[in-house]
């Protein structure tokens, strides 16, 4: 028997075959779902083309050995987030993060990221996009005890923004470690090389830097 289930999805990520189509993606109600698009990678196919990475869509699936998609439609292209460079990259990281954490159904969390991304997305202001984008990264690292934020001196405690860090966390410029890595927070381009750091220390996950929007795809190390 056939077991349906509808919903929305984020597209964190997908992969290509001969004819078919697959796409990891993550929902309120059955977390992260890798599901199969029969016929999704045919010319013809119209299904596939809403399967862009950082497209939320609501899907109709059933069920079998996996999800099999049948019927999909674009709710939100989060469009704005995806016509400037930096923002794409910190979007792009934002996904590869949820990639690599995002498993169980976790309603609460969801809503108020999704949330968060359809206000950034409509705000049209990339300076608030970016910073935005930035501290939703945090947040998820936050929320699964990945990194602290903000960020406190291993030494004295307090919250810093910028110093460095080592295998047993992080120092202010007062109490740098020796062969610590330094980082800050105060520009897109520290942000985007200390999260790259941070993520290939602590996750594994290498995020490739890729200008293409119309391809807007992840990298990572580790494939499955
Ligand atoms: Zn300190």
């Amino acid at each position: 028997m056939r077991e349906y289930v509808s919903g929305l999805f984020l597209i964190l990520d997908s992969r290509k075959y001969t004819d078919d189509l697959a796409f990891i993606g993550i929902s309120p109600f059955e977390g992260q779902q890798t599901i199969v698009v029969k016929g999704g990678n045919r010319e013809t196919s119209t299904r596939g083309k809403a399967l862009d990475i950082g497209n939320a869509i609501k899907a109709k699936l059933y069920k079998r050995h996996h999800y099999y998609l049948t019927e999909s439609e674009i709710v939100e292209s989060f469009s704005f987030l995806k016509s400037d460079l930096t923002t794409i990259v910190l979007f792009q990281i934002l996904l590869a993060v949820l990639k690599q954490t995002y498993f169980l159904a976790e309603r609460q969390f969801f809503f108020s990221l999704y949330n968060s991304l359809l206000d950034i997305n409509i705000s049209k202001d990339v300076e608030r996009a970016q910073l935005g984008i930035f501290l939703l990264i945090m947040k998820v690292l936050n929320f699964y005890d990945i990194l602290e934020f903000p960020i406190t001196c291993q030494i004295c405690g307090n919250t810093i923004y910028q110093g460095n860090f080592d295998f047993l966390g992080f120092y202010c410029e007062k109490h740098k470690a020796n062969n610590g890595s330094e980082f800050s927070l105060f520009t897109n381009t520290t942000r985007i090389d200390f999260l790259k750091t941070v993520l290939k220390d602590l996750l594994n996950v290498t995020v490739t830097f890729n200008p293409v929007i119309a391809t807007l795809s992840l990298d990572q190390t580790q494939e499955d």
